[in-house]
């Protein structure tokens, strides 16, 4: 690891850390930035504006984290516009299109297993020659049917398919469904809340919010 030559002068943390924050505020302003952050995450974009002043400073990016990691103000300020960014509403819908898109093909796949029904073609063509002797194996077998959870996954295709806007948002009261929620039960029909009172199940602490922790 690189924190500037030993003999240089010491590395102007400062600077370089308010470079970053003009760096990350510039991005609000640009949509350059927005698909890779919704397919991939805000890390790379991230490691990327690192990439960009750390080098011409001559220093790594990893000597940068590990000096705001000690420094809770200088931290705050990077998690701030980092926060920032992740709500930035071009990036929020892409998110939910591209998580759609992810449901119904996770749906289609589940369908295939519990009716034996084979996909559409655009998810069937996703899927590698071992994975699909996998779900033959499996649609074939029948083992996997079950009877309530199969109309749960054909309730959830039909809306993607009929009404996709309506897709995510919870059926009780009509909140968006976290999306950690979703990717783990893609039917669900309501947030965990509301599931929790459909179930009868005593209420629990409310669930966290999504933050970033890159730290
Ligand atoms: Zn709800």
């Amino acid at each position: 690891m690189t924190t500037g030559s030993p003999e240089g002068p010491p590395p102007q943390w400062k600077d370089i850390h308010q470079s970053i924050l003009s760096t990350l505020d510039a991005l609000n302003a640009s949509t350059s930035w927005i698909a890779t952050a919704a397919t991939v995450g805000i890390e790379p974009v991230f490691e990327r504006v690192l990439q960009q002043v750390c080098g011409p400073a001559e220093v790594s990016p990893q000597a940068y984290i590990e000096h705001i990691t000690r420094d809770t103000g200088m931290r705050r300020e990077v998690q701030q516009r980092l926060s920032r960014l992740m709500e930035n509403p071009k990036l929020v819908t892409m998110r939910r299109e591209a998580q759609r898109r992810e449901a119904e093909h996770q749906l289609h796949v589940l369908h295939y297993v519990l009716s034996g029904k084979q996909p559409p073609e655009w998810v069937w063509a996703t899927i590698d020659e071992d994975q699909r002797e996998q779900l033959r194996e499996a649609a074939e077998s029948g083992e996997e049917r079950d009877d309530q959870l199969l109309p749960r996954v054909q309730r959830a295709i039909h809306k993607l398919e009929v009404t996709p806007g309506i897709y995510g948002l919870c059926e009780d009261c009509y909140a968006i469904i976290l999306l950690e929620r979703l990717q783990l039960v893609p039917w669900a029909e309501c947030c965990a809340a509301c599931q929790r009172k459909r179930e009868g199940v005593p209420d629990q602490a409310p669930e966290p919010e999504v933050r970033v922790t890159y730290f």
